[in-house]
């Protein structure tokens, strides 16, 4: 089968591309490296079908970060039939630098003029035509996103697949030029294929290349003693570059013609967009706030705060259904009104098959088994999928509009004093999603230091799976607390994710994980209106994702959890109200007190073992957290409220009566969630993206050692005010320590050797 490639610059809309031919559904976003990683499909429209490829976005084809490696060695190894080059039209120039270098590779190109209909809307005119008289390569002028000029673009990349080209480069008419000639000549002798590109890559003395071809490298170090250019000195690098910009303005300026005054409209309008939204003071206050209001659409149950204007008995809807849909205090926001009503199904569902197996001569236990067990467990996780899909709806608008890719720009100008770029805030941001796309993400990072942080750091930013536990979880502190407002909550514990990530990133950046700050280039994207088949690409995935889940990972777990909760050692089946005997509460009353510190172990008497499960149970999936205490729920409301009638008590609920857990204790259980070991799927991703074993191991140990001390401190402080200032001057101390150690006033390091010295002495 044929193979193209589709290259191009970050965000010029190859992926969107991909997704047209193939009619795939890979994740688009509105922000430079979204993907990371090369993804094939078919197209079928042509003579024959043709496979294609779809590789990270680069500015260049001199690699720097990861993207650039793998994009660059799979245009040289895997030598595809054709390459689609990807030009944002809407960016000309810019992305005409990329194209310079691919020409010079023997493969056949085809140069696709994307984003036409911007270009139109904007009334600017690119001319196909022109370009390609001047570039020498065929152009077809498309738009991804509306589909048109794909087939004309597939059917010229088929033909000039079939004719092999030599490499052509716009420095012929430099000064460099007997240079890369005699270049390409020795390399030719070496029968290296490629010669022009690899001579070129030579004379700019790119590293990767030295490596390669030392001999010819040592031609070009020679040449350059001898050479002195007016503003660059000898910096050949330096020379390629200003060379290739230079033709790039001289011949392609005439192919844009740009419509003087919507582009004086269009700026000032983006501008004051900005001017606003990427304010130096006000932009993270604005970006919490639109976090917030996210946030309250999705989880409130007092939509606008209404609730306390209202009169006691503002609608007369006691008792009766619509009540729990549309609120008591007050108004149900969208979301809680979603859930509300596929709760009201599966209740019903749930009713329906309990009374018809009770009807029928089931035995006592296939009754609890299906009805509690397997649907109370799955129905529980199940529930919270509306507002997980509405939370995703927002965020994916904010993204594709370009916004998110702000929050990145914003961040940076802060951060970068304290060792991080903005450019790492997209797998971080990407990781309120999934853990694990978020940690591939990490390769659009140079430094290795700052990758293995970020990585680390990720699972922080809660992703949709422990979207349950704090809402479930929420719910239950609202009932102790007696108030109405669960976004607050939720909206909350998100922020302290962000905090301890970036609080965590920074004493890494300061110790252990040193290194560069490299320069956070990024053009931000235009603002766009969201577009619809992306919105519902995404959802559609986040759907399918979890459907997936709860048939798989959810339901075997769930089916575990219920049979060793209802067997004891001596395989006997127990009825729910004995529970306590079974075998997974021994186990879990055996792992108990390492939870009492950090507020749901040994205090929370004989069912606070059910705690320490559900968070164990977690670390294989976290949805699998709300699912055990919905299969648990109906054990522990009968054994705690015996006789009482199950209806109407929710799992937390049942668990707060019958374990006494206060405030303190179930936000630092969130906490824990939020923060340990991510689920498999993420610390398999971790694992395979860490540089080495040991900094894997190190990865585990610093997930458990920040959950745990945070939700320590968040119990302590919660339950005893005081507590406050022994922790404050325990982290004054250790911020001390590293500051005086970073300023070589004392050495940390030295004193551990030592340290290491004398006990390795001792043994001996
Ligand atoms: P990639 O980074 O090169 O894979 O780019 P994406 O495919 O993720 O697209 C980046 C952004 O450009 C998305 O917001 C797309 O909706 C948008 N986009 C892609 N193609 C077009 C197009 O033809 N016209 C317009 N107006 N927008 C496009
Ligand atoms: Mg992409």
């Amino acid at each position: 089968m044929k193979k193209f490639a589709l290259a191009g610059n970050p965000n010029c809309g190859k992926t969107t591309l991909f997704n047209s031919l193939t009619g795939s559904t890979a994740h688009v976003g509105n922000w430079p490296g979204v993907t990371v990683d090369k993804k094939e499909g078919v197209y079928k429209k042509c003579e024959e079908p043709i496979s294609i490829v779809d590789l990270p976005g680069i500015y260049s084809l001199s690699p720097y970060t990861p993207e650039e490696v793998i994009s660059r060695n799979y245009i040289l190894d895997e030598k595809p039939d054709c390459i689609i080059n990807i030009i944002d039209a809407t960016n000309l120039e810019r992305n005409l630098y990329l194209t310079t270098q691919i020409m010079e590779i023997d493969v056949p190109i085809v140069v696709a003029l994307n984003m036409m209909d911007a270009v139109e809307k904007n009334g600017d005119k690119v001319d196909p035509v022109k370009l390609e008289e001047k570039i020498g390569l065929p152009v077809v002028a498309i738009s991804a996103l509306k589909e048109s000029g794909l087939d004309e673009l597939m059917q010229r990349a088929y033909e000039a697949s079939k004719q092999g080209r030599d490499g052509s480069t716009v420095l012929a008419g430099t000064e460099l030029m007997h240079l890369i000639r005699d270049c390409k000549i020795a390399l030719e002798g070496q029968k290296v294929e490629n010669s022009l590109f690899h001579a070129i890559k030579l004379v700019e003395l790119d590293e990767i290349e030295v490596g390669m071809h030392p001999d010819s490298a040592k031609m070009v170090e020679e040449f350059k003693q001898t050479f002195e250019d007016d503003t660059f000195g000898s910096d050949f690098e330096a020379i390629v570059a200003d060379s290739r910009y230079k033709h790039i303005s001289k011949n392609f300026s005439t192919v844009v013609v740009k419509n003087k005054k919507s582009e004086g409209e269009r700026l000032t309008r983006s501008d004051k967009a900005d001017r606003v939204l990427t304010h130096k003071i006000w932009g993270i206050p604005i970006f919490l706030l639109i976090l917030f209001a996210i946030f309250h659409l999705t989880f409130s149950e007092n939509f606008l705060f209404i609730g306390y204007g209202l009169p006691e008995d503002w609608v007369s809807l006691e008792g009766t259904v619509a009540e729990g849909l549309f609120g008591e205090g007050g108004i149900n926001s969208p979301g809680v009104l979603l859930q509300g009503i596929l709760g009201l199904a599966t209740d019903s569902l749930t009713d329906a098959i309990r009374g018809a197996m009770e009807g029928g001569a089931v035995a006592e236990w296939a009754t609890g088994f299906i009805c509690d067990g397997i649907l109370g467990g799955l129905f529980a996780v199940l529930s919270f999928l509306p507002q997980i899909l509405l939370l995703f709806l927002f965020f994916s608008i904010l993204e594709d509009s370009g916004y998110m890719a702000r929050v990145a720009f914003i961040l940076d100008r802060i951060f970068r004093k304290f060792g991080l770029s903005g450019r790492a805030f997209m797998p971080m941001i990407m990781g309120f999603g999934c853990s694990v796309p978020a940690m591939i993400n990490t390769r659009t990072l140079a430094d290795q230091n700052e990758r293995t942080a970020t990585l680390r750091v990720i699972p922080f930013f809660s992703c949709g799976a422990k979207l349950p536990i704090l809402t479930a979880v929420a719910g239950g502190i609202l009932s102790l607390a007696n108030i109405s407002n669960a976004d607050i909550i939720t909206y909350s514990m998100y922020v302290l994710g962000i905090v301890v990530a970036i609080c965590a990133v920074l004493l890494m950046r300061n110790t252990t994980m040193r290194g560069e700050v490299p320069p956070f280039i990024m053009e931000l994207p235009s603002y766009h209106a969201p577009q619809f088949k992306n919105l519902m690409l995404h959802l559609w995935d986040k759907l399918k994702h979890f459907i997936k889940k709860a048939f798989t990972i959810i339901l075997v777990s769930t089916i575990v959890i219920w049979f060793f909760s209802h067997f004891s050692w001596s395989w006997h089946y127990l009825p729910d109200e004995e529970m306590n005997g079974s075998i997974l509460a021994s186990l879990g009353q055996l792992i108990q007190p390492l939870f009492t510190p950090i507020g749901f172990g040994s205090q929370c008497g004989a069912f606070g073992w059910v705690f320490a499960v559900a968070a164990l149970t977690g670390l294989i999936a976290k949805e699998n957290v709300i699912a055990t205490f919905g299969t648990l729920a109906s054990c522990v409301v009968s054994g705690f409220i015996a006789d009482e009638a199950l209806g109407g008590v929710d799992a937390i609920e049942a668990l707060i009566g019958a374990t006494g857990i206060g405030i303190p204790g179930l936000i630092a259980f969130i906490a824990f969630n939020m923060l340990t070991i991510p689920c498999f799927a993420a610390v398999a991703t971790a694992k395979a993206e860490s540089p080495s074993k040991k900094s894997f191991r190190m990865t585990l140990l610093f997930w458990i050692v920040t959950s745990y001390v945070v939700s320590m401190m968040i119990y302590l402080i919660g339950s005893w005010w005081w507590t406050l200032f022994i922790f404050l001057v325990l982290w004054g101390g250790v911020i001390t320590l590293i500051v005086l150690n970073n300023k070589g006033i004392i050495d940390v390091k030295a004193f551990f050797e030592k340290f290491n010295f004398l006990r390795r002495n001792k043994k001996a």
